[in-house]
């Protein structure tokens, strides 16, 4: 009999306990371990900044969800993993003894690398968590009421792209609605070496699309932007050249600013002797375990996985649902195969998709695989984004509250974006 602790229940953790559950005969016990007891739909954040959502809409209690299914949960943060010994220390000091570790805790948000950033003490703003979009949407109340220039973008060593351009376009959206656009200049400001970059190098059309529909809202840009600090009311940053060098400073007045900030691992998985890269990234072979512990693996954020290319800002290479949730359908297959005495073999599907929210239309982009030269590099705009983005939510929150393991990206979305190609056509 096997316990299978799987630490962070988010868009990777929770998909795993379900699938692990779904295959492992019933004398193997899994136990999620989570430092809040609700789970969170991170896509819809930008949603609920501008109040377009509710957290009743985008949360959901996980104990009841996992222990109708059989799963044990513990809403607590892990403080420490013993790789070597094969447990883990629970806030308050209890201790789990695991035959297999699963790690999918996200990101720790690094905004302590920009002086002044951040939704703590800073002068910036956050959608990675429910709570960050929330403060957002209350300080977002009081400057509507006298508008001021607002910032939007990622920071030097940023990797997730899409959630910026897709609230500076939600935010337009949304002020357009209200009438106050005109009171409002919207500066993107972004590490990308150019717009539509999104850490992939690029995908298909994505430069002239994404300028063009930024300049269709009235948004202005710097990119390869390497912003140093923020102070109460600006943004200071040094535009660097293709070398390198800066190109120009600039000082960015706000009144309001939105910047994602670089990924790290989280403290208890950095900390573990030969479990991560420098920035506390879990190293993993093709199986998404390990290379340093054989009983581990890893899925999501937190996993290591090199740029797509060096850029004059440092930025990172995305890891999106899709990537997601074949990792997690893979690690669920080789922990189970090696319980039933066999070598795994289950591997992840490296490729991107996202379908990023406008407001009232959107973009899709689809880069198979990820790295360039790829064999399918798409990327289209359309309403039908809008909506396939609000059918995804309620969909994958169904999924989350059942325990369905069906592969949402791989029996839908792919489908329904050959079907758009085809169409296309
Ligand atoms: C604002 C935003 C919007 C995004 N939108 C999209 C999108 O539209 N489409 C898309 O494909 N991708 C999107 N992504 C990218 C990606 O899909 C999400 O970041 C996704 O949430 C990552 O899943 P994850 O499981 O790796 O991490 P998370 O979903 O963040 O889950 C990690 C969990 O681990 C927990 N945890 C952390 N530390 C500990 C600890 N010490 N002990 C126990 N638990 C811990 C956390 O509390 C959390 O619950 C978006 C990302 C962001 C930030």
């Amino acid at each position: 009999m096997a316990h299978i602790v799987i630490i962070g229940a988010g868009i990777g953790g929770m998909p795993a306990a379900y699938e692990m559950r779904a295959l492992l005969p019933k004398e193997h016990t899994i136990t999620v371990v989570n430092p809040v007891d609700y789970f969170q739909f991170t896509p819809s954040n930008p949603w609920v900044a501008v109040g377009w959502r509710e957290r009743p809409v985008v949360t959901m209690p996980i104990a009841p969800a996992l222990e109708s299914k059989g799963i044990a949960f513990k809403a607590k943060a892990v403080t420490a993993i013993d790789a070597p010994g094969n447990s883990v220390t629970l806030d308050g000091g209890e201790t789990l003894a695991y035959d297999y570790l699963i790690i999918t805790t996200g990101p720790k948000l690094a905004f302590d690398e920009v002086p002044g950033a951040g939704p703590h003490g800073g002068h910036t703003h956050s959608v990675c968590t429910v709570p960050h979009a929330e403060q957002f949407w209350a300080r977002y109340q009081e400057f509507l009421k006298d508008p001021g220039p607002v910032v939007v973008g990622a920071m030097p060593g940023a990797s997730c792209f899409g959630p910026a351009y897709e609230f500076a376009f939600i935010l337009d959206a949304d002020l357009r609605k209200r009438k106050l656009r005109h009171k409002v200049p919207i500066t993107y400001v972004t590490s990308e070496p150019y717009i539509g970059h999104l850490g992939l190098g690029g995908v298909g059309d994505s430069k002239s699309m994404l300028e063009s529909e930024l300049r269709g809202h009235d948004i202005k840009w710097i990119t390869n932007a390497k912003t140093t600090r923020v102070e109460a009311d600006k943004l200071l940053v040094s535009e660097l050249d293709d070398k390198g060098q800066v190109h120009k400073e600039h000082e960015v007045p706000f009144k309001l600013a939105m910047m994602l900030p670089a990924f790290k691992g989280v403290d208890p998985v950095a900390a573990v002797p030969g479990l991560c890269n420098p920035r506390g990234f879990v190293m993993i072979d093709e199986f998404q375990r390990s290379k340093a512990f054989r009983n581990i693996f890893s899925a999501g954020v937190c996993v290591a996985i090199p740029p797509v290319e060096v850029t004059p800002v440092p930025t990172g290479a995305p890891k999106t649902g899709y990537m997601i949730e074949t990792m997690v359908t893979a690690i669920a297959h080789n922990i189970a195969d090696e319980l039933a005495g066999k070598q795994p073999t289950a591997r992840a599907t490296w490729n991107a998709i996202c379908l990023a929210d406008m407001g009232d239309t959107g973009a899709a982009f689809v880069a198979l695989p990820q790295i360039p030269p790829r064999n399918v590099n798409w990327f289209k705009k359309g309403k039908w984004v809008h909506l396939a983005k609000i059918g995804f939510e309620k969909y994958f929150m169904r999924k989350m509250k059942t325990g369905n393991v069906e592969p949402v990206y791989e029996k839908y979305v792919l489908k329904a974006l050959g079907i758009v190609r085809l169409v296309e056509k």
